[in-house]
């Protein structure tokens, strides 16, 4: 339909892959039902020097084939096993398993889960099923060829959000003792948020892995970016290394595999692009996120500072004189730059999009560069599982990722998501404790993975207390979460 680009547009969209596999990430196009997801087929996406490893190339095309197998099976869950139902002359069938992932928290929190639910699935043989009670099959087509992700709906959506800090198989705390029935035997329930204690932490432990390990299915409730907490696992690291030689490309390869717009959220992404963001020479994206109701002015400064100290966006001319004498030379085209830059701002408010436009309207760049700003949408508040605000947001997350420049702000997963799909390294705008512009005003992030947030205590690896950083050199404390850690 007329979602296609023209060819003209194309060239400027810099396609990622001829292929348009990403260099073997993704399955073949012809694995996919034709017509199903635009976004694959034309994927806007950055070109990217982050390749898959063949090691995680294989593992993709074994998990796919894992998962076409094990989802149709899925619906026995809490089914009394029962061995009538195989033939005497077929072979025991091999057992499948499972983590299915619960929604809860916002979309960036969201996309942090899944791909750390879908990491964790990859290293123990399981596969990832999706939680059916938010909009998320709305907003993301199917990531695997000829099957789904989705839970199916033999288990009821009450039963997967139903599942609480109290449930008897919360993992390190129910009952273990007898009167088990065979549904609550087979799964755990594993609750890794800001209210986890160290029971639940001993998932990031080798002899809490083994006991999972004994359960056919893990229900997952998160709001963490819990990757870097894996590599703490012993019985995963080998493994890890080989599938990412590049720590920091986790999130990268894994969001671009996973996350690909659904045709309606398609439709918005692609028509803004087209009209405001496709021809430029430079686009530079500007997250902003302050938990905060109302705008703050001071963060409008800071995001002037760090673009000012940092050269990111060309220098306005303030005064009058300079002005006439910049336009002069501008109409006799002794100065004019061709140069066209693009800021794509997204946040909540209006305010910061409109103060940067009139910056840029108010005197030529000292360059004669032009800079247009744009925002697709500002929304007020938070309102997730609305799906026309989770289409927004989803939207404003990968458009994002499209930028060549990214200041993105401290502690927020949207941002993370942002950059982590991008593949760049972002100037992070480190949050106000005293609502002053901080200082630093903003700082280059050592990697473009995300933080996460909450790490494990670990207290089955180091001394309490001990920063996790110390253990393994490629896992660092965040730049803007000081007690966080990251992949560098
Ligand atoms: P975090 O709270 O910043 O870590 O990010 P989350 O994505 O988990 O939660 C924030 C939610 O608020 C988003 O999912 C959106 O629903 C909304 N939101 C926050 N910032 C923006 C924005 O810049 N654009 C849009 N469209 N929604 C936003």
């Amino acid at each position: 339909g007329g979602v296609l680009p023209t060819s003209h547009v194309l060239d400027e969209l810099k396609l990622s892959d001829a292929d348009n596999t990403l260099g073997g990430l993704l399955a073949d196009l012809s694995e996919f039902d034709s017509n199903s997801c635009a976004s694959r087929a034309q994927h806007l996406q950055r070109k990217t020097k982050f390749k898959p490893s063949q090691e995680l190339v294989q593992r993709l095309r074994r998990y796919e084939a894992q998962h076409r197998k094990c989802a149709s099976r899925a619906k026995d869950f809490g089914q009394p096993k029962s061995g009538s139902r195989v033939h005497d002359s077929e072979a025991p069938e091999e057992e499948c398993r499972y983590v299915v992932w619960i929604a809860y928290s916002g979309l960036g929190n969201r996309l942090m889960t899944l791909v750390s639910a879908f990491l964790y699935a990859l290293l123990t043989n399981r596969i990832l099923l999706v939680d059916r009670s938010s909009d998320m099959s709305k907003l993301f087509c199917e990531p695997i060829p000829r099957t789904s992700w989705l839970v199916p709906s033999e288990i009821t959506v009450e039963f997967v959000q139903g599942l609480n800090e109290s449930s008897p198989q919360r993992f390190r705390h129910g009952s273990s003792t007898a009167g088990d029935n065979s549904s609550t035997a087979e799964f755990s329930y594993v609750h890794l948020t800001h209210t986890s204690d160290s029971g639940d932490e001993m998932f990031f432990c080798d002899s809490g892995q083994q006991q999972l390990d004994t359960k056919p299915w893990l229900f997952i409730k998160s709001n963490s970016y819990t990757v870097p907490g894996l590599f703490f696992i012993t019985q995963f690291r080998a493994d890890l290394s080989v599938l990412f030689p590049d720590k920091e490309a986790v999130f990268h390869l894994l969001g671009r595999y996973l996350f690909h717009p659904s045709d309606a959220v398609w439709g918005w992404i692609t028509r803004f692009h087209k009209s405001y963001l496709a021809h430029h020479d430079q686009q530079v994206g500007i997250q902003i996120r302050t938990f905060d109701d109302s705008p703050l002015p001071y963060f409008l400064e800071q995001i002037q500072e760090c673009v000012e100290q940092h050269e990111l966006l060309p220098k306005v001319v303030k005064n009058v004189d300079s002005i006439r004498r910049s336009e002069e030379l501008q109409l006799q085209n002794l100065q004019a730059s061709e140069k066209d830059i693009t800021v794509l701002v997204t946040s909540l408010h209006p305010y910061y999009y409109e103060n940067l436009r009139d910056v840029y309207l108010s005197g030529p760049t000292e360059g004669g560069e032009s800079v247009s700003v744009h925002q697709p949408s500002h929304e007020g508040w938070q309102k997730t599982n609305t799906f026309g605000h989770d289409l927004k947001a989803w939207a404003d997350i990968y458009l994002l990722s499209l930028s060549d420049v990214l200041l993105t702000s401290g502690w927020s997963t949207f941002g993370y998501s942002a950059q982590a799909l991008a593949g760049v390294s972002p100037w992070i705008l480190p949050r106000s404790t005293d609502g002053q512009v901080p200082n630093p005003v903003c700082v280059k992030a050592r990697s473009m993975e995300p933080c996460f947030h909450r790490p494990p205590l670990l207290k089955c690896k180091i001394p309490e207390g001990a920063n996790p950083a110390t253990i393994l050199p490629y896992v660092q404390p965040c730049e803007d979460v000081k007690w966080g850690i990251k992949l560098i």
